[in-house]
């Protein structure tokens, strides 16, 4: 049995005959999962920051766990997904653990919105806030289940679906919770999980929650997570997305909508209802509906820097607006005395008319606004252009040890890239490649024939190849779409010609995608970026993956734009240090997908053939593991029957 004690080494666990040998029946020794974690070892010992590329397969998770024990500090583990943090805490903790002598005190913690708030479903069961059979039958479940809980994570129920409306009037978001005022706040999930978190020493969180709790460490709200030495990234490529989120602003017509309605449950629940705070809430309704209706009718993403100019064109929608928001704060303000409900609906009011005007008024030239239109919801977003000063000045100068790691993270066989974006300084570095042999185990195929993707024959010409492709891999295949509407075409085209069964991305929510397309003998996903990351289908069940082009991010999206542009200013060039290395990662998460273990085998096609004939398809093919290569049909064919 091992202590929890510096006096076990990295080396002594995953040495040739070190513990893990002992631990595991079926253990191999794997050189690149004790490199690694003597690095982590080493970077928690010296206080340095780490960045660790590990190829698929090293056996990563355990490589920091168990240098994250040994090291007697308190580590957060950030992971990109939720089901990674629950592989982490529901697998490989209780693995180590049979082996500990000691017990370990691990926590995972997720947003609030996957708790059960028990305050809201006591008060949904004496006031009609249900609607519909569907939602009645879905609060039973969760009503019975509160009774026995002991976590309140909604990922206990597996018969809830996942959108269930019903869990979304009863969840514990922050938006309606009165904290220590509240008669569960002892008895509340919330309170339980950051008790667990204050006396555990490796604490599981996602990506999501990390930058939420850093976003808010400086602001009015108590931190969630509690103090840490050291964190570390798993899934690291994620960061500069997830962080640029949180330390960005976001304000839209949904969310004050939502507010408006809080304010009519709660003031008529608790009998506070007048004619004045009707006539406010009708303004501010209305205030909502002309002011959005300004904004452009096309759906989409696109750049709004011309927000001081629409503020004074529609000076008057705006300004009515910010007079609702805070005419309904006063009205809050004047009742929140006698109410404890109410203070955190006059907080949010008071908040949404700050950023509102910090989003129209800001003169900041670090961030870049765009808006979004997505069906009913107009969405005003600013995210900062460059995040690594913001993660520098957040997270690299406070936390005394930072490691990322992930199996895409270098370009080239260089860290340069990731630096960079993320602002990390001096870190040490380390590439482990992956045990598997890629040379027999996958074939990347770039036909030569096709056209350009830029030419208006390719996807005509691209579905022709798929279909042959599918063929000859008998379905069992992803398709990678680099944009929605290559996806429609491609799948509009292919579907007609095979005989295999045909899933598409948006027809269901993903995680039931993914589980179909397992069950399903030989079926065949056309997906975009949403499955060329944390997707993990081992076996025959995933014997080919094509790409439709290389995978370089829309240059007309606004973040894009505007971090290309602030390249330029600074007498950079935008293709060669950002578009390029950020496709080339893009690229190979998407193969990455195929072969998950040593058994694994198959195909990879790439249809934009501009990684064989521009000088700069080489960084791409220096970022991708050794597969074996061919540009012929037969050649592939001869690989695949071999
Ligand atoms: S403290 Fe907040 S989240 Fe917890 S039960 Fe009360 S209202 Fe709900």
């Amino acid at each position: 049995m091992a202590q929890r004690t510096t006096s076990v080494t990295a080396r002594g666990f995953f040495g040739r005959n070190g513990t893990l040998s002992e631990w595991h029946p079926n253990y191999e020794f794997r050189p690149g999962q004790l490199d690694m974690a003597e690095a982590v070892e080493k970077a928690l010992e010296e206080r340095r920051h780490l960045l660790v590329e590990a190829g698929t397969g090293t056996g990563k998770s355990l490589a920091y766990l168990i240098p994250a024990f040994l090291s007697g500090k308190r580590v957060v583990v950030s992971t990109g997904t939720k089901n990674l943090q629950e592989q982490l805490f529901f697998k490989d903790v209780p693995f180590l653990q049979q082996h500990f002598a000691t017990p370990l005190r691990v926590c995972y913690m997720k947003g609030r919105n996957n708790y059960a708030c028990r305050q809201r479903i006591y008060d949904a069961e004496r006031e009609p806030v249900l609607t519909g059979m569907e939602e009645v039958a879905d609060f039973q479940i969760i009503r019975e289940w509160e009774k026995t809980t002991e976590t309140g994570d909604r990922a206990e129920i597996k018969t809830l679906p996942e959108n269930s409306t019903a869990w979304a009037k009863v969840d514990a978001r922050r938006d309606l919770c009165t904290g220590q005022k509240c008669a569960q706040f002892d008895r509340c999930f919330i309170t339980q999980m950051q008790r667990k978190a204050m006396e555990s020493d490796i604490i599981i969180v996602n990506h999501h929650l990390f930058f939420a709790d850093l976003a808010v460490k400086e602001g009015e709200y108590a931190q969630i997570i509690p103090d840490y030495e050291a964190v570390v990234f798993d899934e690291a490529h994620e960061i500069e997305d997830v962080a640029g989120q949180y330390f960005g602003l976001s304000v839209s017509n949904h969310v004050i909508d939502d507010l408006r309605r809080d304010i009519v449950a709660v003031t008529r629940r608790k009998s506070l209802g007048s004619a004045d705070l009707d006539r406010v809430l009708v303004s501010l309704q209305d205030g909502v509906e002309k002011f959005f209706a300004c904004f452009p009718r096309e759906e989409g993403r696109k750049g709004f820097q011309n927000r001081h100019a629409f503020a004074e064109e529609y000076a008057d929608e705006y300004q009515d607006l910010l007079s609702a928001l805070e005419m309904t704060g006063v009205h809050l303000q004047m009742i929140r005395e006698s109410v404890d409900e109410i203070m955190p609906l006059f907080g949010r009011a008071r908040e949404l008319c700050d950023t509102l005007k910090t989003y129209m008024e800001s003169e900041s030239e670090e961030f870049v606004y765009w808006i979004e239109r997505r069906g009913r919801g107009v969405f005003l977003q600013a995210t900062p252009i460059n995040v690594s000063q913001l993660l520098g000045e957040k997270l690299f100068d406070r936390v005394p040890v930072a490691i990322m790691t992930s199996a895409t993270l270098s370009v080239g066989g260089g860290f340069d890239y990731v630096v960079k974006r993320l602002g990390v300084h001096t870190p040490r570095s380390l590439i482990v490649t992956s045990p598997f042999d890629y040379q027999s185990q996958a074939m990347l195929y770039v036909p030569q024939h096709l056209p350009e993707p830029r030419d208006p024959a390719f996807t005509k010409a691209a579905a022709d190849e798929i279909v042959k492709l599918l063929e000859l891999s008998e379905g069992r295949a992803f398709v990678l779409c680099t944009s929605y509407q290559s996806m429609r075409a491609l799948h509009d085209r292919v579907s007609f010609e095979i005989d295999y069964p045909v899933l598409l991305q948006g027809t269901g929510p993903r995680n039931a995608l993914l589980e179909e397309f397992k069950r399903t003998k030989n079926a065949v996903l056309f997906a975009t970026s949403s499955f060329w990351q944390g997707v993990d289908v081992q076996g025959d069940q995933l014997s080919c993956v094509i790409i439709d082009k290389l995978p370089f991010a829309v240059p007309s999206d606004p973040v894009v734009a505007a971090r290309t542009e602030a390249i330029k200013r600074e007498g950079g060039e935008p293709f060669r240090e950002y578009q390029i290395p950020q496709a080339a990662i893009a690229l190979k998460q998407g193969f990455g997908r195929l072969i998950r273990s040593r058994t694994d085998r198959g195909i990879l096609a790439l249809l934009d053939h501009r990684i064989t004939k521009q000088r700069y398809g080489q960084i791409f093919f220096d970022s991708l593991p050794d597969y074996a290569f061919a540009t012929r049909y037969g050649e592939l064919e001869r690989f695949w029957r071999d």
